[in-house]
């Protein structure tokens, strides 16, 4: 049987005329030239786009026209061209679009800015879901001739480590699915979703990469290439190999590989390179990924946790606002508080100022003194409510916690629902 192939080609900056001809020689590479007709769906990464706090954590517009330039050479017929996404929970995709630098894309190119709020849905069941037996996807992700994932490459703490193609695929459930299985269970809901986010092409902007810290904030590193692929699990293979992290300590590599999606030993990759993978994994190995157990993190507050430890949910978003603060804000980072926040069922005796039961599922059996205790609902908790709920409670101000941002995440985002909900009954 032929190895699967990823192609990485150097490229130090985002030069358009150097990027185009690097996708067309990875599309000849992988074969894919006669697939490419019709309506293609292009699947960025723009979880949050924001010049201050989140600059380099999303895919390169620069980028995605340089990918547009060249899928426009190929055939002559014309394309319909859809770049579709879901931001974070919390905030409205078309926002992010236009602050990531996507509405200019509209100016050079034919193509469709399509927000999940404001398209069309369709209900897709699936037949090998081990926790999602149906989800509801955007149109443009079904109905498609031609399927691109374009993510970025970055450290997600939420997802032992990496984010490469296959965490793309929690961008194509709308927020309430999102958040369903987002917990101890996340790797078996992203393999999940390959059944349906299964790209036929992948370009990975790795040129500026985001390490290190929260998935949204962490700072940029330059790595200078594009990583290119026709098969998710071989390509965050050797992902993970960049960022030096073992596959097998990724839960979603080693589930897909399990479910037959391939193999995660890189002998079995075949892996055309015009720069050595132990260069690359020297430049990312100055920075780590940040990837621990929140409770042993030395932060400035003292974190215990109990059962069950949800590196996708709870645990790791704790981390998750934690690294937002180290990266965004050092000097509150640095600042130690009289706060203990508990996640999960804990066993044990807590004593502090002020206490946070973070999660639907937080008790504690045992001795709790504490002057003030809070909850934080959820299962689990959203970024954007332990922002908030910090921030009203302890004082803690989130780097993201800004008048811009608020402004998005709720009468926005609230209007980009209800052009949704309008357009869906117009059938526009
Ligand atoms: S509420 Fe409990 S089960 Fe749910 S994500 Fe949080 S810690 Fe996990």
């Amino acid at each position: 049987m032929e190895k699967p192939i990823v192609v990485i080609r150097k490229c130090e900056a985002y030069n358009r005329e150097k990027l185009t001809k690097i996708f067309l020689e990875g599309i000849e590479i992988l074969n894919l030239k006669d697939r490419i007709k019709e309506n293609i769906t292009i699947k960025p990464n723009v979880v949050l786009a924001h010049p201050k706090v989140a600059p380099s954590a999303y895919t390169r517009p620069e980028f995605l026209d340089a990918l547009l330039c060249a899928l426009e050479k190929i055939n002559s017929h014309p394309h319909s061209f859809f770049i579709v996404e879901n931001s974070g929970t919390g905030v409205p995709t078309s926002k992010m679009f236009k602050r990531a630098g996507y509405n200019n894309l509209k100016k050079i190119h034919r193509i469709q800015l399509k927000p999940y709020e404001e398209s069309s849905k369709i209900k897709v069941k699936l037949q090998k879901g081990k926790v999602h037996s149906e989800i509801n996807v955007q149109k443009e992700i079904v109905e498609r001739d031609f399927l691109i994932y374009a993510p970025k490459l970055k450290s997600n703490v939420l997802s032992h480590g990496l984010t490469a193609s296959i965490k793309l695929n929690i961008g194509i459930l709308g927020d309430k699915e999102r958040m369903l299985f987002h917990d101890f269970r996340l790797h078996e809901k992203m393999v999940d979703l390959l059944e349906v986010g299964y790209p036929d092409f992948i370009a990975t902007d790795a040129i500026e990469i985001a390490m290190g810290g929260n998935q949204m904030t962490e700072h940029s590193l330059d790595l200078g290439v594009v990583i290119m692929s026709s098969h998710p699990l071989s390509h965050d293979v050797v992902c993970a190999h960049i960022l030096n992290i073992n596959p097998e300590n990724i839960l979603a590599l080693t589930e897909a590989s399990l479910r037959g999606y391939g193999s995660l030993k890189i002998e079995d990759i075949k892996i055309d390179t015009d720069i050595k993978l132990e260069e690359l994994k020297e430049r990312t190995a100055t920075r780590g990924t940040g990837f621990l157990k929140v409770d042993v993190l030395d932060s400035p507050v003292k974190v215990v946790s109990g059962e069950s430890y949800c590196y996708g949910g709870c645990n790791g978003i704790m981390l998750d606002w934690l690294y937002m603060l180290k990266d965004r804000a050092p000097q509150s980072f640095k600042r130690k508080r009289d706060i203990t926040v508990i996640i999960g069922r804990f066993k044990g005796e807590v004593e502090s100022k002020k206490v946070i039961l973070l999660g639907d599922c937080t008790e504690v059996e045992g001795i709790l003194k504490a002057k003030k205790i809070f909850k934080i609902k959820g299962c689990p908790v959203k970024h954007k409510d332990i922002i908030l709920h910090f921030f009203l409670k302890t004082f803690i101000r989130a780097p993201l916690l800004r008048p811009e941002l608020l402004m998005d995440a709720y009468p926005l985002l609230w209007w980009s629902h209800f052009k949704g909900w309008i357009k869906e009954r117009l059938k526009i």
